[in-house]
Formats: C-alpha cells, structure tokens, sequence
C-alpha cells in the first residue's frame, strides 16, 4: 500500500525553498508501486508532477493541484563488462554523486567530471546534466521509462533521447510524458586524457597532480565547484539559474565592438556560447541583493535565496536580472531550472 500524504508543502522538497502545496505526494521504490500509482491518478484525472532531489526546478506560490511523484528506485547493477567497457544500470532514484563516486571506485572512466552536482540518476538525463567538458549524453546508452500515455515501460536510445546543450526531449517535445525508471551508462576502462576542462587543469598544475586517473579528475572537480558553489543544504539555490546564451557569429560580433573582452565558445552548429555569469557580471549585479535574492559573489549565475519568501520575490529578481542584461546586450537569457506547474502531464 502507497502511502499518499495530502497538502505537502513544496518548498520543503525543491532546494530553493520556495513553493506552495502539493495537494497530494507520494514516494514510490519499486515499478509495481509506480505503475499502480500512475493508473490510480489516471483514474481520477489527477495531473502528475515527477520530482527527484528538486535542485532544478522551482514552484510557484499556488502550489500544485495534482500528484507529486518522488522517485526513490533503487539499483546498480553492471549488465556488461568486457575488455575496454563497463555496462551499469542504475535506478532512477539513486543519488547522482552517489553514483559518479561508485563508478570512480570501479576506476570507470566517463563521468568523473560531474562529482558534486546535486540530484538523482533518473534527472540526469532530462536537461543531460553537464559540467567541466562533460554532458552525461557521452556516456548513456539507454533510458528506461514508464510511457504515462500507454502506462508501459519503454526503452529509449541515446538517439531517442535527442541530446542537446542542457536539454533532451523530455524537457522538450515529450516533457511530463515519460517517469524515468532506471538509466544505462556506458562507461571506459581507460584513463581520462587531456586537454581538460581549463579550471580542472588550472587545478592539476597548481597541485602538481600528473596522474590522471577517474578519481584525480574527481578530486579536483569536487574541489573547484565547494570554492564556487553554494551548498544548497546551507544556502538554498538551484545552482545555474540562467542557462548560458547562444548567438550567431554576427551578434557576437555586433557586441564585441562595445565588448572586446566579451568570452566566448564556439559550438559545433557555427553559433557561440557566451557565459550567462559573464553578462550578469557585466550589468554590475554579481553580489547584489533584491527581492531578498542574492547573485552569488562567486559565481553570477547562481541566485540564492537569501529571505525570499515567496515565488514572486524569485520572479521579480529574475526579471530584474534578465531585463538589465537584455537592456544592454540585447540577449534574452533562459532560465534554466523547470518550473513545477509546468511539467504537469
Ligand atoms: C548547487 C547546485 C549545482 C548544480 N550544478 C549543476 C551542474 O554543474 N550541471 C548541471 O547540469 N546541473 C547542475 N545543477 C542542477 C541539478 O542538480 C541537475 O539538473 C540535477 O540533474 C537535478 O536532479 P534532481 O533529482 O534534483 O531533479 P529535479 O529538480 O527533482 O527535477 C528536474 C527535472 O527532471 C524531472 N525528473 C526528475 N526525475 C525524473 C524521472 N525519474 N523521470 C522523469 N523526469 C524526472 C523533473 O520532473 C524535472 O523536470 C546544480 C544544482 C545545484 C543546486
């Protein structure tokens, strides 16, 4: 029997500690649980919400009138394991560091780059998490999902997944239509090789580290990010709020005229990518207070809410800080953490 606990206040399960109710919430471990669960609200036209650890999405003061699902499937199992690779299957309620350090351990190369970034398994693949030149998108082979049109388990390619810069089809053409179960990694027997991601090998050299190993790599990431990331356990955020802007050649030219030092990355499409903290940084808001929000003094694409009480004050500095970068650049920031109400299927 699933327990189903009513009026369940949001704020307490996203780590930016906003939110209204949830009218109903239960926590499934197991497919059967999940299956039963979905059919139940089906059948009482119930919309459902599915929530992991909360650190990339934001609710609003009026909470949700439906089902919020918590995702807690257990599993880590190695389905494959030859000469050069290492086949695992984790479930979707695993926590993600939990995860990178397991397969660290295994001296499994592939994901040592994404130590430390909050969250579950089963999130990883929606906005295919990323961080220090590397997208959890290199090492999945497939998703496996409950279909919330069918009620049946799927299994999703890679391909199927349509993998892009911090998105994925479920954050787009099929948001709210699959609950993730498990996700299957492929993952390499050879060590990490250089060129690193420039902070990793700021790192390495300062600490005179030349072995590259998984766990090198790991240790080092882990390092950077508690220097420049807020612990949402202490300071709630969601870490990035923003993602990073992407403009054609011809804009960045356009800006690099008033903006020589502007920082930018080209992308494999011919656009560039250009550090959303690099343009709010900019605008002379890194530090700044508002609507009891701060932008991290670090690291300017994090806000945390410093006494923010409620989702407006959250919507009024974000549209502070968007306006003020659009007023200058002319570029229409996104932000990047999903908004609860709508995810709803
Ligand atoms: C301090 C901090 C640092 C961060 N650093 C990074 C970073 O470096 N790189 C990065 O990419 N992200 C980063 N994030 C964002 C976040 O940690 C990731 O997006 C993470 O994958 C979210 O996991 P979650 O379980 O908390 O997802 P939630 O916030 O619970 O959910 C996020 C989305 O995934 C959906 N979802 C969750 N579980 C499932 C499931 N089983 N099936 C289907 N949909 C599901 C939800 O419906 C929602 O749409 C950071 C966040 C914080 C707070």
């Amino acid at each position: 029997m699933i327990d189903i606990h009513t009026n369940i206040p949001l704020k307490n399960y996203t780590t930016m500690r906003l939110g209204g109710p949830a009218r109903f919430m239960a926590e499934v471990r197991s497919l059967a649980e999940l299956t039963e669960l979905c059919a139940t609200a089906r059948a009482q036209q119930l919309k459902i919400v599915v929530l992991g650890g909360g650190s990339n999405m934001v609710a609003n003061d009026e909470g949700f009138n439906g089902l919020v699902i918590r995702i807690r499937l257990p599993g880590f199992e190695i389905v494959n394991d030859d000469l050069n690779t290492t086949i695992i299957k984790v479930g979707a309620g695993e926590s993600w560091d939990e995860t990178v350090k397991k397969t660290v351990d295994m001296r499994l190369t592939g994901m040592e780059a994404l130590s430390a970034i909050p969250g579950t398994v089963g999130a990883s693949p929606v906005q295919n998490i990323g961080a220090y030149g590397q997208e959890v998108s290199e090492t999945i082979s497939s998703v496996e999902a409950l279909d919330l049109t069918t009620n049946s388990l799927v299994v999703l390619t890679n391909e199927d997944c349509q993998f892009t810069y911090r998105s994925s089809i479920f954050r787009e053409s099929a948001k709210g239509r699959y609950i993730i179960t498990s996700v299957t990694f492929t993952l390499s027997k050879n060590t990490p090789q250089p060129p690193f991601y420039d902070a990793v090998q700021t790192y390495f050299d300062a600490h005179s580290v030349s072995l590259f190993t998984p766990q090198t790599v790991r240790d080092a990431v882990v390092a950077i990010r508690s220097e420049k990331l807020p612990d949402p356990a202490v300071l709630p955020n969601c870490g990035s709020f923003f993602k990073n802007a992407i403009v054609e050649d011809w804009r960045l030219n356009e800006i690099k005229t008033k903006y020589p030092a502007i920082p930018s990355y080209a992308m494999a499409d011919g656009r560039f990518k250009i550090p959303s903290g690099w343009l709010i940084e900019t605008v002379g808001l890194k530090g700044q207070s508002f609507h009891g929000m701060k932008v991290h003094d670090k690291n300017a694409l994090v806000l945390i809410n410093e006494s923010a009480q409620s989702y407006a004050d959250l919507a009024a500095a974000r549209d502070v800080i968007i306006g003020k970068v659009r007023d200058t650049f002319q570029i229409v920031m996104e932000q990047e953490p999903l908004e609860l109400a709508d995810l709803a299927n």
